[in-house]
C-alpha cells in the first residue's frame, strides 16, 4: 500500500512543530451532513464499508451514487493565534478556529509564516518524513 505522506513544519525560535497530511482528508457527506473521513491513499468506496458497517445495513446503489457524488476534502488547517489544527473544508465551512475563532490557514502552506506559539520564530518545513497510516 502506498505511504501517507505527511508534512511537518517546525519553529526557528520554539519547540512548536506542526504535521499535516499532503492530500489533506477527504471524506463523503451522507444523508446527515456527517462526514466520513478516510485516508488520502484509500479508495472512497471503502468509507461506504464502514458506512454500512455503521449502519448495520446495506446501501441501495442509490444511496452509494449519492454518497460518492457529495465528496469533500478538510484538509488540516492551523491556527495562527493558538497553533491547534482544525479539520477545514474552505468550500462549506468558516475559515475559523474551532477552539479560539482565530484566523486558519491550510497546513501545507505554512512556510514562512510567523510561529503561533512564540510569535517570533518562523515555521520552515523540515524534511518530509513517509509514514504509514495508522489502519
Ligand atoms: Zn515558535
Ligand atoms: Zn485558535
Amino acid at each position: 500500500m502506498q505511504a501517507d505522506r505527511w508534512v511537518r513544519f517546525c519553529c526557528n525560535g520554539c519547540a512548536y512543530t506542526v504535521q499535516v497530511r499532503e492530500g489533506g482528508n477527504p471524506y463523503l457527506l451522507d444523508w446527515r451532513g456527517k462526514r466520513w473521513y478516510y485516508a488520502p491513499t484509500q479508495p472512497a468506496w471503502q468509507v461506504i464499508l464502514e458506512i454500512e458497517y455503521m449502519e448495520q445495513r446495506f446501501l441501495s446503489d442509490l444511496e452509494r451514487q449519492r454518497l460518492l457524488q457529495k465528496q469533500g476534502n478538510a484538509p488540516e488547517h492551523v491556527c495562527l493565534t493558538c497553533g491547534r489544527i482544525t479539520w477545514i473544508d474552505p468550500t462549506r465551512d468558516k475559515m475559523e478556529c474551532w477552539w479560539c475563532g482565530g484566523i486558519v490557514m491550510q497546513g501545507t502552506a505554512l512556510e514562512g509564516e510567523r510561529c503561533p506559539k512564540c510569535q517570533q520564530g518562523v515555521l520552515h518545513r523540515t524534511a518530509s518524513e513517509e509514514e504509514t497510516d495508522r489502519g
